[in-house]
């Protein structure tokens, strides 16, 4: 049954097919209920003057009164500027308009009382406005105490008039017409527990907001309930799998025994053992295991993974191991063949690669039961990948695959979902954690090996180069193995690949006594693997590179890591690529080369990468300087287009939220009690919207 909320924007006053149809492609909304939820990314506080004293270049959007006291249209042709000399007996600011000259200089007139609206920026000494908002003042306009909302809109609905007023009034129209509709989507015994506000108020004061008080508790109500379905639905989706679905009992250890006496090459860290029993518990417990095994990036969580390969091999079933490159993927899949082989264990890589040949023999192995570990991509999802029993899915991920591809894995074993393990490689921030895992139980591995020096990473500007190549080639007379590696930003950009030869071409120069490998992105997987391959065997002693080592590769006996216009790379690449050294027992080191000039947001990166190993905290900072979509990926689950909540920011109204569903599921798991009817109603018609609702009811 359709909603009122479904009906098209067309049918508003004032809209018609064609704005709307604009509307359509240049905002995303469709619908009644996208315009109500289209919620103003910021507010323009309209209640108070200040006084241009206070003013400096940290100041948001303000409004100050005060007169003109001198006009002037400097400079020619395009530079051409009309500038403004604006006072309010505490100071003076520039008001600055490039465009539209000849109107404002008619309009602006000297000694008459203005209010001005916009945001300060400082230019030397001066603070000026560009292009500020100005009205005469007025009884009205000067008592006017409103914080005005500002929508996202853009330049080509602006030029046709739709701008944040137009979209305004727009919702103030829906709003209008919906009164009658909107239901409450919280039960009362949330609302009351919390102290919040309905749905009708909040959404009312959230577009049009009364005072800050009111807009603060409108927020904090629409947070908390967008926040709480999700956890909702995530607690629910954990509670349904642990009640519904079993899991296949491993409990014999024998194999496990006899390759930690006869094969182990170290002694695992307390953390491994610690998260290889949380494992073994729920691998033997008959439910089964959905659990995300986070570890930063060299805490060794691969031979965690072959533990509990081995715990299902020993019963006769296969485990599969999933990574999101085929680089990695043959990492995987040399590093698990050496413990593999040791233990008379079939183990076969499948990628995109794979000849048609390889497949088929392999298709047949895993049906027939000789292949017993899996190691691959994307490739392994396929519907034509048949497993005679799969026991455990493992997932390397590193953010790349969403919850709808590890829905998929379930379905490889027909008669008993696998156990699902997914390990991530960069730690991220617990609000994302508990947001795109908030399904899964989590195994956390703080530690790293003994013995490891924490890596020295290093600051150094291009002009510098020569005093590098110095420095590696000691480590290179010191038997230690060098990775340089330039940015990649598109795969295929021709300038990038560029900037990669010439680099090869002056390091070969540079190191006429060594060999160099050069892998790019460009290559066939084959010759990567090749080039890896030697780098692996000590044949080359420097691999110059694209970001594609990025994940995963493991050479103890590199120790340098020089990353060519290293403010070219984010946060959580920088680490990754750091960890691809500080392997070995040897003092390692990160060479970070920049230009001179560096933009803020980058120094922040590189000031950070200096000053700490620690991937969570690099995380966190990554996350404040990126926000959550450019993390995960914007292909990453749905849970993340979030409308109004903001996961860097509302973390405490996460943890509530979730608390809150929890016990609520804790008291009415089905949620089949009156006061409960409220939210199945509004899961249902989230539904349509919502992967994976449909999976848990
Ligand atoms: P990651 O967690 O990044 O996947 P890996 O599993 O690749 O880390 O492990 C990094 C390196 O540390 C590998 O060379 C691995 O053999 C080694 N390693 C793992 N565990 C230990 C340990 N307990 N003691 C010593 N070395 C270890
Ligand atoms: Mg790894």
């Amino acid at each position: 049954m359709p909603s009122f909320f479904d009906t098209r924007i067309e049918f508003l006053k004032g809209v018609g097919p064609q704005k709307a149809a604009l509307i359509n492609t240049e905002l995303g909304l469709f619908t009644y209920a996208d315009l109500i939820q289209h919620y103003p990314f910021r507010y323009e506080d309209r209640t108070k003057f200040q006084s241009i004293n206070s003013l400096n270049g940290d100041t948001p959007f303000v409004q100050i009164k005060g007169r003109v006291k001198k006009i002037e249209t400097i400079g020619q042709m395009r530079k051409k500027r009309f500038v403004a000399t604006f006072e309010d007996g505490t100071g003076e600011v520039e008001l600055v308009w490039f465009k539209g000259i000849p109107w404002v200089s008619k309009k602006i007139k000297l000694g008459v009382d203005y209010v001005v609206f916009g945001k300060p920026t400082v230019f030397g000494r001066k603070v000026n406005f560009a292009h500020p908002e100005i009205e005469v003042l007025t009884t009205q306009n000067e008592n006017i105490s409103l914080l005005q909302p500002v929508y996202h809109t853009t330049e080509k609905l602006k030029s046709r008039f739709i701008d944040s007023k137009a979209i305004s009034k727009l919702i103030r129209q829906v709003m209008a017409v919906s009164e009658h509709h909107i239901l409450e989507t919280l039960p009362d015994s949330l609302i009351d527990q919390f102290k919040l506000l309905d749905k009708k108020f909040a959404l009312w004061h959230t577009h049009f907001p009364s005072n800050n008080e009111l807009l603060t508790a409108a927020r904090y109500r629409l947070k908390f309930e967008e926040l709480f379905y999700i956890q909702l639905r995530l607690l629910k989706l954990k509670l349904t799998r642990l009640d519904k679905y079993r899991g296949q009992i491993f409990n014999d250890s024998s194999l496990l025994s006899n390759f930690y006496k006869n094969h182990l090459p170290f002694e695992l860290t307390e953390a491994q053992k610690r998260v290889t029993k949380e494992i073994y518990l729920d691998m033997k417990s008959g439910k089964q295991m959905n659990r995300l095994l986070q570890g930063d990036v060299g805490s060794g969580k691969t031979i965690v993974a072959f533990i509990c390969m081995l715990l299902v091999i020993t019963k006769g079933a296969q485990a599969s191991m999933m990574a999101p490159t085929e680089i990695l993927a043959a990492q995987h899949y040399v590093g698990l063949k050496e413990y593999a082989d040791k233990l008379n264990i079939g183990i076969a890589k499948l990628t995109g690669s794979s000849k048609t040949k390889e497949r088929k023999a392999i298709h047949e192995g895993l049906l027939n039961g000789s292949i017993q570990i899996l190691v691959g991509t994307h490739a392994l999802i396929e519907d034509i990948v048949q497993f005679k029993n799969l026991g455990l899915a493992i997932i390397d991920e590193q953010h790349r695959f969403g919850v709808a591809q590890r829905a998929k894995l379930w379905e490889k074993n027909v008669d008993v979902y696998p156990h699902v393990l997914v390990m991530t490689a960069t730690p991220i921030p617990r609000t994302l954690a508990m947001t795109l895992y908030g399904d899964l139980e989590v195994s956390t591995i703080d530690e790293l090996p003994k013995g490891r020096k924490p890596i020295k990473t290093i600051h150094q500007y291009d002009s510098k180069r020569l005093q590098v190549f110095g420095f590696i080639k000691e480590q290179i007379a010191a038997k230690r193995q060098v990775y340089i590696v330039y940015p990649l930003i598109e795969e295929s950009s021709k300038l990038d690949l560029k900037d990669l030869m010439d680099g090869y071409e002056s390091i070969t120069r540079s190191f006429p006594d060594n060999h160099v490998s050069i892998v790019n992105g460009k290559m066939k997987p084959q010759d990567k693997a090749f080039e890896m391959q030697r780098f692996i065997r000590h044949e080359t002693q420097i691999m110059v590179a694209t970001t594609v080592i990025e994940v995963g590769v493991n050479v103890p006996n590199a120790s340098v890591m020089v990353i060519e216009n290293a403010e070219r790379f984010g946060l959580a690449q920088l680490h990754q690529l750091r960890g691809r050294v500080g392997r070995g027992a040897d003092q390692s080191y990160c060479v970070l080369m920049t230009d001179y000039k560096l933009s803020k947001e980058a120094r922040v990166r590189i000031d950070t990468m200096v000053r700490t190993n620690n991937g969570f905290e690099i995380a966190d900072v990554d996350l404040k300087l990126r926000g959550p979509g450019d993390i995960t990926g914007t292909q990453q689950s749905g849970v993340l287009d979030l409308l109004i909540a903001d996961i860097t920011k509302d973390f405490k109204i996460l943890q509530t939220a979730r608390n809150a569903a929890q016990d609520l599921l804790e008291a009415d798991p089905e949620l089949q009690s009156d006061e409960n009817q409220s939210i199945l109603r509004h899961i249902k018609s989230l539904k349509k919207s919502v992967v994976n609702w449909g999976r848990i009811s």
